[in-house]
């Protein structure tokens, strides 16, 4: 944390409440960039929470901005567009995510966590917030299954897709699924008390996120601000530094010297003790909370 640029004072922490907040000068993505607004990267920062470790960025996508990036989103053109912006991203990555989201032993470590609390779900309404096709609630025995999803994916047979903010409807659902979803919300905190309301006195709510924390050594100052704003327009200097930050920072959990994490469709980065605070801030109980090596951070929350 104090290798970040300045400390920011105005902000408080949305998960933990925590003032102490690191900046740290960064770009949005060139792939989000021209996908969200068909524009340039440009300059923000990356505020780290010294207290809970959330991080999160000070730009945040606009709905407009959000609605275009989505509305195309891990569609037919997803891998060719975004492969010419990010030298490390091919067919296989993709391929690999989609395996990993899709494997049954995804689902089985979300029933095990929910079914002790939850033997029986015939009569329930369970609905995934963000849920893609569906495919974590498809084969249970429920009342009604439902998918809030605002991309164009098609939804698996025996799953309703919602779309509109209306057809939740107050305190209707008695299990939520919320996996991989908040990392993308630019108001995570909202969503969670959103989710919160809809859901049934004793309900409970399954939150799944990719367990990203890493220690920065990017050095900032003015030979770091000098390379990034060198980066907003010249494409392939952009693509070579963020190849070099990334592969540094996934392999050995370090952002390296100069280094960059650009502002790409995770606009937030929680860790368990951040989504841990935020539940308890929204009041809600903590069921169970663990980091699983396969599926990442787990929480299951209850509502009373
Ligand atoms: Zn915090």
């Amino acid at each position: 944390m104090n290798q970040a640029d300045k400390s920011n004072d105005q902000l408080s922490c949305l998960c933990c409440g925590g003032k102490k907040l690191t900046a740290e000068s960064t770009l949005t993505s060139l792939f989000l960039s021209r996908a969200a607004w068909e524009g340039l990267p440009e300059v923000t920062d990356l505020l780290y929470c010294d207290d809970c470790g959330f991080r999160t960025y000070r730009r945040l996508l606009s709905y407009a901005e959000a609605k275009q990036y989505y509305s195309n989103y891990r569609g037919d053109r997803y891998v060719a567009e975004r492969s010419q912006d990010e030298l490390f991203y091919s067919q296989s990555v993709y391929d690999r995510d989609e395996a990993w989201m899709a494997s049954p032993r995804r689902q089985k470590e979300m029933l095990d966590l929910i079914s002790t609390r939850m033997p029986d779900t015939r009569d329930l309404q369970i609905l995934d917030f963000g849920g893609g096709d569906g495919r974590l609630i498809a084969n249970l025995e429920c009342k009604r299954r439902a998918v809030f999803d605002l991309t164009g994916i098609s939804v698996l047979p025996g799953v309703e897709k919602l779309m509109s903010e209306s057809d939740l409807r107050q305190e209707a659902w008695d299990l939520i699924v919320c996996a991989q979803t908040l990392e993308h919300m630019s108001t995570p905190d909202l969503v969670l008390e959103k989710l919160r309301d809809i859901t049934t006195k004793d309900g409970l709510i399954y939150v799944e996120l990719q367990n990203q924390q890493w220690t920065s050594r990017a050095y900032p100052g003015r030979l770091r601000n000098d390379i990034l704003a060198h980066a907003i327009r010249h494409r392939n200097f952009h693509k070579y530094l963020d190849l070099y930050s990334t592969a540094f920072r996934v392999k050995f959990g370090l952002l390296p010297p100069l280094g960059f994490v650009p502002m790409r469709e995770h606009v937030n980065f929680f860790s368990l003790n951040s989504i841990v605070k935020l539940g308890q801030r929204l009041s809600l109980e903590i069921e169970a909370s663990l980091i699983s090596l396969f599926c990442g951070i787990q929480v299951l929350f209850r509502k009373r």
